[in-house]
């Protein structure tokens, strides 16, 4: 058992994150991790310069490469006090960034770790988790009702094997809370991220609470659902049902209010600034 000494209450003064963006520090994101096990259906991983949300970089670079990325982004913004891995993937559908992460301890090892999963393989990888030194972790769990979660997601890939609908949800709810158990008990900062689905799980989100903060996370994120793929023609949750569903569930868990919805290769402090143009070479700066 790792004993871990940037719990939650650290995690507020040294990650931005967990900070409220108050702290002035920074992080940086490394995407490299291409490719999912999971089909939510709002979701739309795209390759670009402009677009300003989760699931988008400008590349997919290899950890490798990611060494070089953390020395240019150091050198730009000496605020940067974590690395997170946030896709555009699902960082534990390929062993990317769970390697990135090594080689992140090996050379960086003052650098907070900070890793997002869909949490379908949180349970069977959680000794790797624990063993790279993982920081805070953060689980997006948009339902625990698979027949709720099966409105969301419409298949996933596990151990080789394609399942549909509430099978598949009931897999991917199983391992997530498992999985956040496990890891939650090791000492690492659990963060649980989920899309408000107006319709869907606006009702369901005080039950997510609930269940989440009995399994041992610490904080809960509720991100307002941006319309597109399948879900296209649902319409964004208003402010007054985001600011229902954040009271609802901070009956439960501590809650999150100012996330900026990031894209997968943002680097510099949220809100302030965005060295990716420079380093990535974007077209199109993003600050
Ligand atoms: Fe913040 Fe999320 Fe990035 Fe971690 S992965 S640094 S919590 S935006
Ligand atoms: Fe997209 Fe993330 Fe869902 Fe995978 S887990 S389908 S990357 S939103």
């Amino acid at each position: 058992m790792v004993t871990k000494t940037n719990n939650y209450e650290n995690l507020k003064l040294s990650h931005p994150c967990f900070g409220g963006h108050k702290n002035n520090k920074g992080r940086i994101h490394l995407p490299v991790s291409p490719g999912c096990n999971i089909q939510c259906k709002f979701c739309d991983r795209k390759i670009n310069d402009d677009e300003q949300r989760p699931g988008v970089t400008s590349k997919v670079i290899t950890p490798e490469e990611a060494l070089g990325v953390i020395k240019r982004a150091l050198e730009l913004c000496p605020e940067i006090t974590v690395v997170g891995i946030a896709g555009p993937g699902d960082t534990l559908a390929t062993d990317n960034a769970i390697e990135t992460f090594r080689l992140v301890k090996e050379h960086y090892p003052n650098l907070l770790k900070c890793m997002s999963t869909n949490g379908l393989l949180l349970y069977e990888r959680a000794d790797e988790i624990i063993e790279v030194g993982i920081d805070s972790l953060t689980v997006t769990v948009n339902a625990v009702d698979p027949e709720i979660e099966a409105k969301l997601n419409s298949a996933i890939v596990y151990h080789s094997k394609k399942y549909e609908g509430v099978e598949a949800a009931k897999i991917l709810i199983e391992n997530q809370i498992k999985g956040i158990e496990k890891v939650a008990k090791a000492g690492i900062t659990v963060k649980v991220n989920s899309v408000l689905v107006p319709g869907i799980n606006d009702n369901h989100i005080e039950e997510i609470a609930k269940i989440v903060s009995k399994a041992g996370a610490s904080i809960y994120n509720i991100i307002p659902l941006i319309p597109q793929f399948e879900l296209a023609d649902i319409p964004a949750p208003t402010c007054a049902q985001i600011d229902a569903a954040r009271t609802k569930a901070g009956e439960y868990i501590d809650v999150f209010r100012h996330c900026q919805r990031c894209r997968a290769d943002a680097i510099g402090v949220p809100g302030e600034s965005d060295f990716g143009d420079q380093i990535y070479q974007r077209r199109i700066s993003l600050k």
